[in-house]
């Protein structure tokens, strides 16, 4: 069995002909790009490109395999070189069954179930082209509809505050919107970890994905996971999130939930920290109080234990919050070291310091072995590396 590094969550900015796709997302954020970024510079191995639902996307991969750059492999997955793609699209559920609105991905095992699936999107939503769009159907009818296409079923970030099965979507249960049959994975978020996540019982039975959710170049891999399996292909992917045949995740690498946006309660104007049951906040009387993960988690809490054979969920800390690594710094650590997954978890400290300044390569150790000190993230702002 072989080893993969696998991130299948990064967004679409612009298409080829820089017509927006994720409106927030960098410009540079193309399919090609995210291609050649997610190949060379982080060392991935399969990337889920999320937005290829919309139709210039389609083009331009139309395009690439007309000219031979990219093949379909017939278990599933556009092969690039060295580099799987897994077509995907994010999509917002809110039906009269939930509270609030929720994320959920949907993958393609080739180009024409996308097209497919795609024409059937564009009956129910409102912009075919963007990103993200609220669908007029139910959860139940998504579920369904992905399976009639082969796809893959994975609701989104499940705890964020906003937009997420756990966030506001349901009261307590994901049967209250979903089919519990028909869901191939969770993922995670940045802000919650695996040990968070194992205390709600009725997610036990699913595997954890972990990825990085990117709106630009740069924060591709901030979050992924390394996937046993015989081959990249869609198909292994789907045997791996099963747990078969000896396909499985090996190890989910993720933030420090710490880092994550949404960690703790605080006030959303001030971000002055906050309980759970304030209702306005203490330094600025706002009532923005904007609930945390880690006390929603606590909310809906159902057992402490959890499931035996998780695979370790190993915190790291992503290049970017190294206080002091700029751009240009970082550029010279991938063109020396070949990728970023080599530099935050492989190259030796000594060679570390040959290219960037002593303390830099030592906050860069610290945070490989889990020692690195961080201030809690809250309320849409990231959390950092405290002063040291
Ligand atoms: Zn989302
Ligand atoms: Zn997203």
């Amino acid at each position: 069995m072989n080893h993969y590094y696998v991130d299948l969550h990064i967004h679409i900015g612009r298409t080829w002909t820089g017509k927006p796709v994720k409106i927030t997302g960098a410009k540079s954020l193309t399919f090609t790009n995210i291609i050649e970024h997610a190949r060379h510079e982080k060392g991935l191995n399969m990337v889920g490109i999320i937005d290829s639902h919309s139709p210039e996307v389609i083009q331009e991969v139309e395009s690439l395999l007309a000219s031979g750059q990219v093949v379909e492999h017939p278990a599933g997955g556009l092969i690039f070189g060295e580099l799987t793609v897994i077509p995907g699209s994010e999509l917002e559920i809110y039906d009269e069954n939930c509270h609030g609105p929720i994320h959920v991905l949907c993958f393609m095992p080739n180009l024409a179930a996308m097209k497919e699936f795609s024409n059937w999107l564009s009956a129910h939503l409102k912009n075919i082209q963007l990103s993200s769009q609220r669908l007029y159907v139910t959860g139940l009818k998504l579920q369904q509809k992905v399976k009639e296409l082969g796809g893959i079923f994975i609701p989104a970030h499940v705890f964020t505050p906003f937009k997420s099965l756990y966030g506001k979507g349901v009261k307590s249960s994901l049967t209250e919107v979903f089919d519990p049959e028909l869901i191939d994975g969770i993922e995670l978020g940045l802000s919650s970890d695996t040990e968070m996540a194992d205390k709600i019982a009725e997610i036990h039975r699913y595997t954890f994905v972990t990825n990085s959710d990117a709106h630009s170049l740069a924060k591709i891999a901030r979050e992924y996971q390394v996937v046993a399996m015989e081959e990249p292909t869609f198909s292994e992917l789907e045997k791996a999130l099963k747990t078969e045949d000896g396909r499985r995740i090996m190890a989910n690498y993720g933030l420090d939930p710490k880092l994550g946006k949404y960690h703790k309660t605080v006030c959303s104007e001030c971000l002055y920290p906050a309980h759970e049951a304030d209702q306005v906040c203490e330094q600025c009387g706002s009532k923005k109080i904007i609930k945390g993960v880690a006390d929603r988690i606590m909310e809906l809490k159902t057992t402490e234990i959890g499931p035996e054979g998780r695979p370790p969920y190993i915190h790291q800390v992503p290049l970017e919050f190294i206080p002091g690594l700029g751009p240009r710094l970082l550029e010279k650590l991938v063109n020396h070291f070949g990728s970023e997954m080599a530099i935050l978890h492989e190259v030796p400290f000594a060679a570390l310091k040959e290219i960037v300044p002593e303390k830099i390569a030592t906050l860069i150790l610290l945070a490989r072995e889990g020692k690195i000190h961080l201030a809690a993230g809250g309320g849409g702002k990231y959390g950092k590396i405290a002063e040291i």
